[in-house]
């Protein structure tokens, strides 16, 4: 890997956060995005290319996803994170996270940007992972565990992805797709079936499960107000898997963020019988003050969330020791850098920390990286339907959970490759930036 002492890109190193001037890593030559609305069309793919090769000879490829707007967040990363990007060091990831988070910041810009960054940030650790023949978990200081405990989201095949006979159509953000009787029709059944469900996950090694049985009741009865009736149907499942299973299985609710204060405090009297092992989301998190409130008069714990995304939010949540948990999205608070960082402020308030996913393979792969290295971690989310159905169409890794555990990625990086034939460059979604 000796390279020329060079100032890589140094027209466009003008911030305080310069590139490094020795030691020179892989240059970066081109930056692909694909957007693979037929599989997930929220969900943005990267690859970063460097002019070096691994120890094989292979130019080294990095590897990174976000989830959500992806075309805006493909245009934030070809339309300017580009010009940063090409030409300049693949490993000055600290370098490259702290001016593209500096120059995003000055405009108020941390949605977007940051899930653009996060994308970036996940192929530039890829990148030294393969330059050091090594799982990024090594290089973040790990292993603090053999592997890594999981619990299955109840979602299904379908949720997330383009409604079936309505190609034209996507639904609405946060409004997921309830499916319908079948096999890992993990939402429908979680719902309609709730013990024979739960029996399933337990057979196949799962000892928590998460339900998101609120979702229906909000949207026909919308957020404001819950009715006992409404409240009596939507916790119907947590009662019967109670009835079935006792105490065996974990449960946890999530409300995604869909309920006023008045009415979350409501639902959090009513599922104090089932012991859930902690509420998520119930309120949306737009006031710190609000979230303390609720935790302070809920009775039962609360998980704090993947819909905040800066540093600074999760400080102002722990510091007022507002959650129970904390629940981090690695490709959306800005890579495995930040959460990383937001983790370890988490273990300093002896929060446990809880890694998301409902919303990519790669995401899946950067919280496994992180729960391997940080002691705090105590559960990585799987949406079990995903890795079957559509996980298998993204990566090139089959994703098994046994005994309720996934084991740590092996392979030097991420661990995990992007198929390279979705990187088609005559899809509608691609597109690439280069010297
Ligand atoms: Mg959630």
């Amino acid at each position: 890997m000796a390279s020329p002492i060079d100032t890589a890109a140094p027209s466009r190193a003008s911030s305080v956060i310069q590139q490094h001037a020795y030691r020179r890593g892989p240059r970066i030559t081109a930056i692909e995005t694909l957007i693979p609305d037929d599989v997930m069309p929220g969900l943005l793919l990267l690859r970063i290319h460097t002019d070096e090769g691994a120890i094989n000879g292979t130019p080294l490829v990095g590897h990174g996803e976000t989830y959500y707007i992806p075309h805006g967040v493909a245009a934030t990363i070809h339309d300017w994170m580009a010009r940063r990007l090409l030409g300049a060091d693949a490993l000055a990831i600290e370098s490259h996270w702290r001016f593209l988070y500096e120059r995003c910041t000055s405009f108020g810009g941390l949605g977007c940007e940051l899930r653009a960054i996060s994308a970036i940030d996940l192929a530039l650790w890829d990148i030294l992972g393969q330059v050091c023949q090594q799982p990024v978990w090594r290089l973040l200081g790990g292993p603090v565990r053999d592997r890594v405990p999981v619990y299955n989201s109840c979602g299904g095949p379908t949720y997330g992805r383009r409604p079936k006979g309505a190609p034209d159509a996507q639904g609405w953000p946060g409004h997921g797709d309830l499916g319908q009787p079948g096999p890992l029709e993990d939402n429908w059944n979680s719902i309609h079936a709730s013990a024979d469900l739960a029996e399933e996950l337990y057979s196949e090694g799962y000892r928590a499960m998460k339900l998101w049985s609120l979702d229906q009741i909000y949207q026909r009865s919308g957020g404001h107000r819950v009715s006992w009736a409404d409240l009596e149907q939507g916790l119907k499942p947590f009662r019967e898997i109670r009835d079935r299973l006792g105490m065996k299985m974990e449960v946890m609710l999530d409300g995604h963020g869909f309920f006023t204060l008045s009415a979350a405090l409501r639902i959090a009297e009513a599922t104090q019988e089932f012991k859930p092992l902690w509420l998520e989301d119930i309120i949306r998190p737009d006031s710190s003050d609000a979230i303390v409130e609720f935790r302070r008069r809920a009775g039962v714990p609360i998980a704090v969330s993947e819909m905040l995304v800066t540093r600074e939010q999760y400080r102002s949540i722990l510091t007022r020791h507002a959650a129970d948990y904390v629940m981090i999205d690695p490709t959306w608070v800005g890579g495995i850098s930040e959460t990383r960082r937001i983790a370890e402020l988490a273990q300093l308030y002896n929060v446990p920390v809880l890694m998301h996913d409902c919303t990519g393979p790669l995401t899946l792969y950067a919280g496994l990286h992180i729960a391997a290295a940080i002691p705090a971690v105590t559960y990585q989310e799987t949406v079990r339907a995903h890795l079957r159905t559509l996980y298998p169409y993204l990566i090139d890794e089959k994703v098994s959970v046994e005994d309720g555990h996934l084991p740590l990625p092996e392979r030097a990086g991420l661990g995990v490759r992007l198929q390279s034939e979705l990187f088609d460059r005559d899809h509608p979604g691609y597109r690439i930036s280069k010297c």
